[in-house]
């Protein structure tokens, strides 16, 4: 397939370039430069007027509880999402998995609509989790990232002991691993030291939800006298999610031994939790990503996100965050951070893209286009989505 004339958002720094083509073969973008020539029978298609960004990546989701929205609102975050006496836990042991599945697959459908063309999601169920889990996206072509756990849940005197993985829960995890991408931990609270060490030992994918309540943070300084990022890192994470109230200490200790760390400033906000501090993420050289945490408690929209970190962090800070940085986090980061092939505009990567109305009424005239994605475009403004080289959403 060959795009005329398109504007696009190119390569690592999302460089603008106004007018040019580009060339998809399989499923990757194979070649980007201006007056391309098609080769025979090759379908080549106008696309004056579009703006082609990278896909979203989300980089942290549970759509697991898509059944759940808005339930207990004005509960405590743990009465609401603790992976083992919260709301949620309850629901999602005692919902048929049928109804389960019906509205994990309606969160699939709205990422797609709204240009996510990757999502990461930390499934809770242990193998029966995963599966149902694979069983929604394998009739969709959106991509996933399953992290799976085991629910196996340690309180604060196993911790302090430092019990080990029993032999039952370390064969249900080799199952585990064979099923998914990786491991999605809930904490380091829930978790001894060498349960985190033998986690750390996975070839796959390894990640962990750290710093994100006041409440957590006390609990880990509490039952083992330290921070509960520096327990989190025993993991040895290829990223931490939210750092909500990470000290400057475990922001650095994680920019150096983490690929990254993905933010839910949204999820966190709604939980009364705060911002994360991502000027010193910044600062320290750490590479952000995005994600909408639970359905739950948040909408599946990365428009809306980066909308709201970018407001919020100016309202707070009184400092603007560069727009095209915030669209990184919602792209190429995810890409960085995942090792993946994705998030990014550039000859041999997938072809994951969304295609953008430049004269829709929300977008034109377009002065900045990074502006204009972050707190104006949204699933509106899409007139197309392409995975892997076929539109999945749309038409161009
Ligand atoms: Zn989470």
């Amino acid at each position: 397939m060959l795009i005329k004339n398109a504007s696009i958002l190119f390569g690592k720094e999302l460089d603008f370039i106004a007018n040019t083509d580009i060339k998809i073969q399989d499923d990757k973008f194979q070649q980007i430069k201006s007056n391309i020539r098609p080769s025979r029978n090759e379908d080549t298609i106008d696309c004056e007027g579009l703006l082609i960004i990278p896909g979203f990546v989300n980089c942290h989701t549970h759509i697991g509880d898509s059944i759940a929205k808005d339930i207990t609102l004005n509960r405590s975050v743990d009465q609401k999402i603790h992976p083992v006496s919260g709301a949620k836990a309850v629901i999602l042991k005692n919902t048929d998995k049928k109804y389960l599945a019906t509205f994990m697959k309606n969160s699939c459908y709205s990422m797609l609509n709204k240009g996510i063309t990757t999502f990461v999601d930390f499934r809770e169920g242990g193998i029966e989790g995963v599966s149902l889990l694979q069983q929604v996206v394998s009739e969709l072509p959106l991509r996933s990232i399953i992290l799976g756990r085991l629910e196996f849940y340690q309180n604060s005197t196993e911790i302090k002991k430092n019990i080990s993985l029993p032999s039952d829960k370390i064969n249900e995890l080799t199952q585990l691993l064979m099923k998914c991408d990786g491991i999605g931990i809930s904490g380091a609270n829930e978790n001894s030291s060498s349960v985190l060490n033998y986690y750390s030992q996975i070839s796959k994918i390894r990640a962990i939800h750290s710093s994100e309540t006041t409440q957590s943070m006390a609990v880990s300084k509490k039952n083992t006298g330290i921070s509960e990022t520096q327990r989190a890192l025993i993991l040895k994470p290829d990223f931490l999610v939210h750092m909500t109230h990470a000290t400057p200490n475990d922001i650095h200790a994680a920019t150096k031994i983490t690929r990254g760390i993905v933010i839910c400033p949204r999820a966190n906000a709604a939980l009364a939790e705060g911002i994360p501090d991502i000027e010193l993420m910044q600062k320290t050289g750490c590479i952000i990503g995005i994600g909408t945490d639970n359905v739950m408690i948040n909408s599946p929209d990365m428009f809306r996100e980066m909308d709201y970190l970018w407001k919020v962090t100016m309202g707070i800070h009184k400092k603007r965050i560069d727009p095209r940085e915030i669209l990184k986090m919602a792209t190429v980061n995810g890409g960085k951070i995942l090792k993946k092939d994705i998030g990014v505009i550039e000859n041999g990567k997938l072809a994951d893209c969304i295609f953008i109305d430049k004269h829709a009424l929300d977008l034109e005239p377009m002065h900045n286009p990074y502006a204009s994605i972050v707190h104006r475009a949204s699933e509106s403004t899409i007139r197309a989505v392409m995975i892997g080289g076929k539109i999945v959403i749309g038409k161009i």
